[in-house]
C-alpha cells in the first residue's frame, strides 16, 4: 500500500522452467534467479516495497519465440502460471503467453486463459519469428481479445538480426544495452505499435485494448509529429492521433521520469496511465521512490497506482 491505496504492478515477468529452458530464453544468472523466484524472495520484496499485486507475465520471447507447434507447451506455461496465480489470490494475476505462429491457437488458448484461468489478458513479445503482429494473419488474436474485452499488452523484444546486424552490432559489444532497454527494444516495440496502427486492425475490430509499456516507447512525445507526417498529402489517411488515444493505455514500467509522465498526462490523460515496474530489470524500490516524488493530486494518483488497472484488467 502507499497512501492508503493498493498498488498494482502490470509488467512484472517471470521464468516458466520449461520454456525458458529452450534456446534464446536466456538470461544473465542474477536477472535469471529472480525471474524464476515465485513465492520467495518476489514476495518478500513486493512487501518490502509496498507492492501489492503483481500481473504476471513470462519473460521475452515468451510465446513468439515458439514455432506453429508450440500450442501445446504455451498451455502447459499458463496452467503453471494460473497454479501460482490460485496459491495468492490477492498477489498475482496473469497474463497468458501465447504461441502466435499458430494464431487460431493462440486466440483460443486467450479465451481459455480468460474464461477458464482467470486471466487478465496477454503479453505479446515483439515479432513472431520475423512476423509482426499486424499481419492480418494474426488478426484473430485481436478479435478474440476485444469480443473478451481484455488487453494486449506488447512488449519489447530483441531487434530482428538484420536489424540489429546494421543498425547496433558495431556498438554492441561495449554497449550491450543499445540492443535492449537502451535503444533496440524502445524501437522495435514503438515501430510495433505505429504499424498496427496503420495495418487498419482498429478499423475491424475498433474496441481493441493495447497496452504499451515504459510510458509508451517515445510515441508520446512524437504523437504531434507523426500524427501530421501520416495526414500530409500521399498517405492513405489514418487518423493516429485518434487511434492512439482511443485503444492505447501506457504503464511507467522502467521508466521512472517525471518529465515523460506529464507528457503522456498532456497527450493521453490519467485515465489511460498506470503503474508498473518492470520486475525483476529495475527494483520496486527504484518506482516506489519515484512515486513518493511526485506532485500530482490525489484522485490522479489513486488512477495511476490502482485504479485504471482494476478498471483495464478486470481486478476486483
Ligand atoms: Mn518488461
Amino acid at each position: 500500500m502507499y497512501k492508503n491505496m493498493p498498488v498494482i504492478a502490470l509488467e512484472e515477468h517471470y521464468f516458466d522452467r520449461e520454456l525458458a529452458a529452450l534456446p534464446g530464453y536466456g538470461a544473465p544468472p542474477p536477472i535469471a534467479k529472480k525471474l524464476y523466484d515465485l513465492d520467495g524472495e518476489r514476495i518478500e520484496a513486493m512487501d518490502r516495497a509496498g507492492i501489492d499485486v503483481q500481473v504476471l507475465s513470462h519473460n521475452a520471447p515468451s510465446g513468439q519465440g515458439l514455432g506453429a507447434d508450440g500450442s501445446e507447451l504455451i498451455r502447459r506455461v499458463n496452467d503453471r502460471l494460473a497454479e501460482l496465480c490460485t496459491r495468492h489470490p490477492k498477489r498475482f494475476f496473469g497474463f497468458a503467453a501465447l504461441a502466435t505462429a499458430d494464431p487460431d491457437a493462440a486466440a483460443r488458448e486467450l479465451e481459455r486463459c480468460v474464461k477458464e484461468l482467470g486471466f487478465k489478458g496477454a503479453m505479446l513479445h515483439g515479432p513472431t519469428g520475423i512476423r509482426f503482429m499486424d499481419e492480418p494473419f494474426f488478426w484473430p488474436v485481436f478479435e478474440r481479445a476485444q469480443a473478451l474485452d481484455v488487453p494486449i499488452y506488447l512488449h519489447p523484444s530483441y531487434p530482428m538480426k538484420a536489424v540489429a546486424d546494421v543498425y547496433y552490432a558495431d556498438y554492441a559489444k561495449a554497449f550491450p544495452s543499445i540492443l535492449n532497454a537502451g535503444w533496440g527494444f524502445t524501437v522495435e516495440t514503438a515501430t510495433a505499435a505505429i504499424r498496427l496502427i496503420l495495418s487498419g486492425m482498429f478499423n475491424k475490430y475498433p474496441k481493441t485494448k493495447i497496452i504499451v509499456g515504459h510510458f509508451g516507447e517515445g510515441l508520446p512525445f512524437l504523437l504531434w509529429r507523426i500524427d501530421q507526417a501520416l495526414s500530409r498529402p500521399g498517405q492513405e489517411g489514418i487518423k493516429f492521433r485518434e487511434v492512439f488515444c482511443n485503444n492505447f493505455w501506457l504503464t511507467c514500467s522502467g521508466n521512472f521520469s517525471t518529465p515523460a509522465l506529464l507528457c503522456c498526462m498532456q497527450e493521453l490523460g490519467m485515465d489511460r496511465l498506470m503503474f508498473s515496474l518492470d520486475w525483476p530489470y529495475v527494483d520496486n524500490e527504484d518506482g516506489m521512490n519515484w512515486v513518493k516524488t511526485l506532485q500530482i493530486n490525489e484522485a490522479d494518483l489513486r488512477k495511476f497506482m490502482y485504479a485504471n488497472a482494476q478498471r483495464i484488467l478486470n481486478i476486483p
